[in-house]
């Protein structure tokens, strides 16, 4: 099938810190445990910025999201021939995260987790036979959810969003129904409208059917599309959202030229930052691009020397500098927080036409780090201290640390985004991240836990239904990620003790998660 913690000082954060820190402190020993939760799991030690004399104004949040742009495709994340400079400067006067990672390996959990602060498997925003959104979906984003743009609304903050969606395309789905004052963009991936192919509800036919020569026969056309892309063999809805007089206004113009997406995105998100004055604003602008098919503006046509896939990355850094610059003209960069990051790994069944996570192993659709770790960087002139971070984070902890950034003394507790740490003190500070663990769900189901360096495949598999078949290992594999980050030397035998201590770890986890029906799944039911 195709592609296709809270960071308030409330009580309830507080209940989260604690607990966590009271696994950690009782598993790691007492010296590191105690540094922990002073450094890190303290709230108020968490937040430097809640000085009100020091940091008087709410600052700006503004999130760039790239689409299925792998762990190695940014000269900063060492590619040879794909010339980032805009990022690459984010990253040198800002930080560069080399742990960072996304909560699922594929695009709308991803976003879900991005914007709820939760992992999929606790919100139902995941599938197990079905990985992600399609058009025309019934159970899309859950207004029970608190968004992140929902959060900081609340603040007084103006949010847009210019980009990429896919958490469903019903009415009650779209961003301006979660939090978004205005939207601009496509709802779902630029792959899933293809003209003249079968859609959605017939592919899942034709998969039941049994059918496999004609199965085989509509993939390998699509294959060919891909890998030689035109416009007219796709017909994605752009479409412009907002709300007046009380009501929803939602505009759709199909198809958009899929070569004009990132260029009037990024035309859209200066018009916003202009246009919000000294109105404290989140800017979220999640890039339909790399994810294939492939398109880029005229001027960036033959520009990288990394071919088509180097001319589209080059442009979204160009986009980034852009909104860079705007932001300073607008003088107000020295009052915003910058990060740029990716939706999940490079979608490598695209050969040429998709990225590549550098040297780590796999990518999109797996839960091997290139699947999950995601090339992000922070930046924040004049807050942010400058360098490489190699501690652990997530943009599960995205929510939390915002939350603790824009905290006034007035606002109220804040209870989501329980999945996720505040990383406040690691950014402004550079201590240890509270965030030692992370887990690796495909679909429902646990594959591996990271603690620490080290990190434990219960379960592996390739991507998608390609590659390596689903393995479940009696012996878990064990990999020091540190000394081998391309998980290629399996030392289980070898510490009988950390295998212990990431089984425990990885089953408390499992304890503190109650485990929603996947929502996505729901299609394939009898309606
Ligand atoms: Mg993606």
């Amino acid at each position: 099938m195709q592609d296709s913690a809270v960071g308030s000082v409330s009580g309830a954060t507080t209940y989260v810190c604690a607990s966590v820190c009271a696994k950690l402190c009782a598993k790691v020993g007492m010296l590191i445990g105690t540094l922990l939760s002073i450094t890190a799991c303290s709230p108020q030690a968490s937040n430097p910025t809640l000085n009100a004399a020091a940091q008087p104004q709410r600052p700006n949040i503004v999130v760039l999201f790239a689409d299925d742009m792998g762990y190695g495709d940014l000269s900063s994340y060492g590619h040879p021939y794909i010339r980032t400079p805009e990022i690459d400067e984010l990253a040198r006067q800002g930080q560069r995260w080399t742990d960072f990672y996304v909560a699922s390996s594929v695009c709308s959990p991803s976003r879900g987790a991005l914007l709820t602060g939760r992992l999929p498997v606790r919100t139902g925003i995941y599938g197990n036979a079905i990985r992600v959104y399609f058009p025309d979906e019934p159970w899309g984003m859950p207004s029970s959810e608190v968004t992140l743009a929902e959060a900081l609304q609340d603040r007084g903050y103006k949010t847009g969003m210019f980009g990429k969606w896919h958490l469903g395309d019903g009415p009650d789905a779209l961003p301006t129904r979660h939090g978004f004052d205005e939207w601009f963009g496509v709802p779902y991936s630029n792959d899933m409208n293809w003209v003249g192919e079968p859609d959605f509800e017939a592919l899942v036919k034709l998969s039941m059917s049994g059918d496999v020569e004609k199965q085989a026969m509509y993939y390998a056309r699509r294959s060919a599309k891909y890998a030689e892309p035109k416009e007219s063999y796709w017909e994605a809805p752009l479409i412009t959202s907002r709300k007046a007089a009380g009501e929803y206004v939602d505009t759709i113009e199909q198809p958009a030229a899929q070569s004009t997406l990132t260029k009037r995105y990024t035309e859209e998100a200066i018009k916003f930052i202009n246009k919000s004055g000294t109105n404290p604003f989140f800017l979220y602008v999640p890039y339909t691009m790399p994810h294939t098919p492939l398109f880029r503006s005229p001027e960036f046509e033959g520009k990288s020397l990394g071919g088509r896939y180097g001319d589209v990355v080059e442009e979204i850094d160009w986009s980034v500098g852009a909104i860079q610059d705007a932001l300073k003209k607008a003088g107000v960069l020295e009052n915003t927080l910058v990060v740029f990051s990716s939706d999940n790994g490079p979608w490598l069944k695209m050969h040429e036409e998709g990225g590549r996570a550098g040297l780590l192993r796999h990518g999109k659709g797996t839960t091997y780090e290139g699947g999950m770790r995601v090339p992000t960087v922070f930046s924040w002139p004049g807050t942010l201290p400058s360098g490489v971070v190699s501690e652990i984070g997530s943009t599960l902890d995205l929510f939390a640390t915002v939350m603790a950034l824009t905290k006034m003394p007035e606002d109220a507790a804040v209870t989501s985004g329980v999945d996720g740490f505040d990383l406040t003190a690691t950014l402004l500070e550079k201590t240890a991240s509270p965030r030692q663990e992370m887990p690796f769900y495909r679909g429902g189901s646990l594959y591996a836990y990271r603690k620490g360096p080290w990190k434990m495949h219960f379960i592996t598999e390739g991507a998608y239904d390609e590659g390596e078949k689903r393995t479940k290992h009696n012996i878990p594999q064990l990999y020091h990620l540190l000394r081998d980050p391309s998980e290629r030397f399996d030392v289980a035998e070898k510490y009988p003790e950390v295998m212990a201590d990431l089984l425990a770890a990885a089953a408390d986890h499992q304890q503190s998660v109650d485990i929603q029906p996947p929502l996505f799944d729901r299609r394939l039911m009898p309606r």
